[in-house]
């Protein structure tokens, strides 16, 4: 893992996918393997998505080791206010994700409580899926409710992410792109991370 995270030096954010094998169907890594990649790549933004169960539980703790955002996901979270604060108190980005059948209408008074909004455009699980264009009126929806709350909240897309994707999510209202396939299956990952950032068009919001 440090030798591809050393691949990408031009990604504005590492993602990291923890999966549990309960949330999701699979199992990658958790707490000790992010805690020594914490360690190894100080001045790297670590973008932590929880696919885990009990998610109120263990949210914290990523953000305790010094992850800079924390992504858990609403539907495995019973208290995801208390959540969002807990990580938010810890000094780090609180992020809410959704998977693809999950509404995002339900967070519409409640989305100041987060500093991004995961939108999931395949299931959860596993790499190399293709992207959902049925998820793009939700990014659309998702743009509306942050932009009425008047709050700079990021909108990030994961899943099927590549250089033929991007611009659709990006015209409806995505600005976090999370790229892994795309991104690691070629020879130069860093040249790809290049390519869907400098976009002809690409507003830069932050
Ligand atoms: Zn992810």
């Amino acid at each position: 893992l440090d030798e591809e995270i050393r691949r990408i030096p031009s990604a504005d954010a590492v993602h990291l996918d923890v999966m549990d094998n309960h949330f999701v169907p699979n199992l990658t890594i958790g707490l000790p393997v992010v805690e020594s990649i914490r360690a190894n790549h100080p001045g790297t933004f670590l973008d932590a998505h929880l696919m885990i169960t009990d998610a109120d539980r263990h949210a914290p703790a990523y953000a305790e080791i010094g992850c800079e955002s924390v992504t858990f996901h609403l539907e495995a979270s019973a208290a995801p206010i208390r959540t969002a604060r807990a990580i938010r108190a810890l000094g780090a980005k609180a992020s809410v994700g959704l998977r693809p059948q999950t509404p995002i209408e339900p967070l519409a008074d409640i989305i100041t409580e987060f500093d991004m909004v995961l939108i999931m455009t395949v299931d959860p699980g596993f790499g190399g899926q293709s992207f959902l264009t049925s998820m793009l009126p939700k990014i659309r929806r998702t743009r509306d409710i942050v932009q009425r709350s008047g709050a700079d909240i990021w909108i990030q897309v994961d899943g099927g992410v590549s250089e033929s994707t991007i611009d659709q999510c990006l015209d409806a209202g995505a600005d976090v792109f999370v790229a892994g396939s795309a991104v690691f299956r070629g020879e130069d990952p860093d040249a790809v991370v290049r390519g869907l950032r400098d976009r002809p068009g690409t507003p830069c919001r932050h």
